[in-house]
């Protein structure tokens, strides 16, 4: 069992910003993520709104970038996934299926994962023309119809994308009116290979062993239809990666940790940043400063209780 300052947990933008400045501090400090640094930038096309990347950054190569700045300041990245998390005096037990870290403070940076729609079809048909990453698949769908869903950020920037590839790009959206930014929203709008179905929900994913259609409902009239199509990607939002700290601290309905303005949780000694968490704006740039702002009330932290 390996006992630290400080452990970090997860390694998107929120961890690995949190990671960079506990190595710069000169903290003892571990990084863990259960697959390779990251996190959900890694299935971004291209990042436009990171300050200072004027021309936008392929979110590959931010995600390297930030992993290479910690690194460069002697962060250890260990690959491990935490299955729970348990208090033990003021020590920190984290459990891996390889056995137990303990650490003074936590710094959970654990991030999202794109919801379901819950419709029949969905589950049966992932990897068969059911998709959560255009960014990823888009290529598999030259020339050919897909239908979207959802109407935030991700679905706008996701369809814009697919038309590279699609030859027609349904959006369907259960209101009439875009949740997406201005800027995104308009690029949507003006793309005539988008097609917005406003006002519409789906009922079902159709297809045996491939997505063949999509059944949809009009909200305003009541009328189902089934629309062919060749590939259905759901962009509803995301679900934070916090069941395993169900009952260890306080969350909000949805599962994100809720945290005071210094990122603490109700955990004494455990903070949280990024997507993770309990808050209404869910960006690479808010992630990023939650976890410097996590590291620093952790090292106030150690200061405080453990010195
Ligand atoms: P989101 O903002 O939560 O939007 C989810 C969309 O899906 C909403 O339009 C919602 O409709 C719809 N929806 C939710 N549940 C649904 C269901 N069961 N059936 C049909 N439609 C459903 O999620 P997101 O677009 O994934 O974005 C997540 C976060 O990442 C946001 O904070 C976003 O700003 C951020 N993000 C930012 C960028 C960027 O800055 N470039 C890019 C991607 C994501 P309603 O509108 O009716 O609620």
């Amino acid at each position: 069992m390996s006992t630290h300052d400080l452990v970090i947990v997860g390694g998107g933008p929120a961890g690995l910003t949190a990671g960079l400045y506990a190595a710069r501090a000169r903290m003892d400090v571990v990084l863990l993520e259960r697959l390779s640094p990251g996190g959900q930038v890694l299935t971004t096309d291209v990042v436009e709104n990171w300050p200072g990347d004027v021309e936008g950054v392929s979110g590959f190569d931010l995600a390297d970038r930030m992993r290479d700045h910690a690194l460069k300041f002697g962060l250890e990245i260990k690959s491990a996934e935490i299955t729970k998390l348990a208090a033990d005096g003021n020590m920190k037990v984290l459990s891996t299926p390889d056995g137990e870290l303990r650490a003074k403070a936590v710094v959970l940076a654990v991030g999202a994962q794109p919801k379901k729609l819950g419709v029949p079809g969905e589950d049966l048909l992932i990897g068969k023309g059911v998709s959560y990453c255009g960014t990823c698949d888009a290529p598999f769908y030259r020339e050919q119809t897909v239908v979207c869903f959802g109407g935030g950020d991700t679905a706008a920037e996701e369809c814009v994308f697919l038309t590279r590839f699609a030859k027609k790009v349904y959006l369907v959206h259960r209101r009439d009116e875009l949740r997406a930014a201005g800027v995104l929203a308009e690029r949507v709008m003006n793309n005539p290979k988008i097609e917005v179905l406003w006002s519409q929900v789906p009922l079902e994913i159709k297809g045996v062993d491939k997505v063949e259609a999509v059944r949809l409902k009009k909200l305003k009239d009541g009328e189902e239809y089934d629309l062919p199509c060749d590939g259905a990607f759901v962009f509803v939002g995301t679900s934070p990666n916090t069941d395993f700290l169900r009952g260890v601290m306080d969350m909000d309905r949805q599962g994100f940790i809720i945290h005071d303005r210094n990122q603490h949780t109700s955990m004494n000694g455990v903070f949280a940043a990024g997507d993770c968490c309990s808050k209404l704006l869910r960006q690479i740039v808010v992630a990023a400063g939650e976890g410097a702002v996590a590291t620093y009330a952790a090292q106030r932290y150690l200061e405080e209780v453990h010195e």
